[in-house]
């Protein structure tokens, strides 16, 4: 990555305090900077408020809905969230529960959301591809987040993809076996991972590839993006550590890093031949929004890029997780219950329980994300700021981003009246 391409504005690390318990510290952003343009403009941003969604844009029903049907891999990962080991345990939901599942899926109506069998690693369960086509049965859409172990073959592949499999996820944490193998834990993980995007392509399977950005992965995000098209992929996610799980032992980037990379992501994603994104990361948007308008480009062109049809979704507000054991979770990085499928319905604890509500309703945000004029389309990852601070509608603390204060707003608005008077 050019470590020189420029940030944009921030404002100074004495109004953008640090997460106050957890250590490490993450560093504060570069000083000397104002929100809003540079030059000290602190009104709102231009078109902000017109692309920004109104209401509870995923109020009905979430886009994706994650099912951890396991906790069993094969790989130890070193940030693996899960925690995963090698026995599958008892508490998992039983085919028919996850038959049961798919039909409460049904409830949210159409547009329904899509769901992703993930784990743990999926391939553990004997019964995935007649789950898969018991989704596809009801017509649901389906997606596959295998982990790379021997148990994922060609023929693997294959088999799931005649049972309805749409599109599969990758993980590839490092551009060379070393670095890869390092964090997944197992020799021979990035080999097999290379051969199973042949093997998806092959049986036209769209692959997105996951790469966890850590400061262990940053200064090799580049030679990464380097192999992206050999892989044939749609997609490169970008993953923004959450310290949960294994991923304790990892460190997070700092705020000012995680701006220029997100800009230098902006940069690359002009021209890559496959979809940049990122998760757990959704100040992308914010940085994108004023990329997109200092280029010229007006709010209905900019709601129509694959950024802006991303705008809202965070965790609880388009995405649902179910635990193995059926607890209900905003995401898998936010595991706070809100219920448990074996006793409550889906449907009702996405639309009525108080945590998804209240992460759905940026009104009840607090510090610089509730305030913030992009937090109808940002939000901040709630699942840091849980992490963090053990309330998930706290700031994310890796946006360094200090919203104008009502007060300097107002002032704005005046001097511009005046301004304008003056002219006229
Ligand atoms: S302050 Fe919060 S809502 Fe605003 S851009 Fe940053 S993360 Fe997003």
């Amino acid at each position: 990555m050019d470590q020189t391409i420029a940030t944009h504005a921030v404002t100074t690390s004495a109004t953008a305090p640090a997460p106050p318990t957890k250590p490490p510290a993450i560093p504060g952003p570069p000083s000397g900077l104002r929100a809003g343009h540079p030059g000290g403009h602190p009104g709102a941003i231009p078109g902000a408020g017109s692309v920004r969604p109104t209401g509870y844009v995923f109020g009905r029903a979430p886009m994706m809905l994650y099912w951890e049907m396991t906790r069993s891999c094969g790989l130890v990962c070193r940030h693996c969230r899960a925690e995963a080991n090698a026995e599958r345990h008892p508490d998992e939901l039983t085919t028919a529960e996850g038959e049961a599942l798919l039909d409460r899926v049904l409830g949210f109506g159409d547009p329904m959301p899509h769901v992703v069998f993930t784990g743990g690693d999926p391939l553990r369960r004997p019964d995935l591809p007649d789950l898969v086509r018991a989704a596809r049965a009801r017509g649901i859409g389906a997606s596959l987040a295998p982990a790379a172990t021997p148990e994922l073959t060609r023929d693997a592949l294959l088999r799931l993809k005649e049972a309805g499999v749409q599109n599969i996820s990758l993980s590839l944490d490092g551009s060379n076996a070393v670095r890869h193998d390092g964090f997944r834990g197992v020799e021979g993980t990035f080999d097999l991972t290379v051969k199973a995007a042949g093997w998806a392509q092959e049986a036209g399977l769209p692959v997105q590839l996951n790469t966890l950005v850590t400061n262990e992965t940053l200064d090799d995000l580049p030679a990464i993006f380097d192999l992206c098209p050999s892989l044939g992929i749609m997609r490169w996610s970008l993953f923004f550590l959450i310290s949960v799980g294994r991923g304790t032992d990892l460190q997070e980037i700092s705020p000012a890093e995680s701006e220029k990379l997100m800009a230098w992501l902006l940069e690359i994603g002009k021209t890559a031949p496959f979809q940049v994104k990122t998760t757990e990361a959704t100040h992308y948007r914010r940085i994108a929004i004023r990329t997109m308008h200092d280029r010229g480009m007006t709010d209905e062109e900019i709601a129509q890029t694959s950024i802006g049809r991303g705008f809202g979704i965070r965790d609880g507000n388009g995405i649902m997780f179910i635990n193995f054991d059926g607890d209900i979770y905003p995401s898998g990085f936010l595991p706070v219950a809100a219920g448990n499928v074996r006793r409550d319905d889906i449907v009702d604890v996405y639309r009525n329980s108080p945590l998804f509500r209240s992460l759905r309703d940026v009104a009840s945000f607090k510090g610089r994300c509730g305030r913030c004029e992009y937090n109808a389309l940002c939000g901040g990852s709630r699942a840091r700021a849980f992490t963090w601070t053990g309330d998930p509608l706290e700031t994310d603390p890796l946006c360094p981003y200090v919203p104008p204060a009502a007060d300097d707003v107002a002032a704005a608005a005046i001097a511009a009246a005046a301004t304008a008077a003056r002219a006229g």
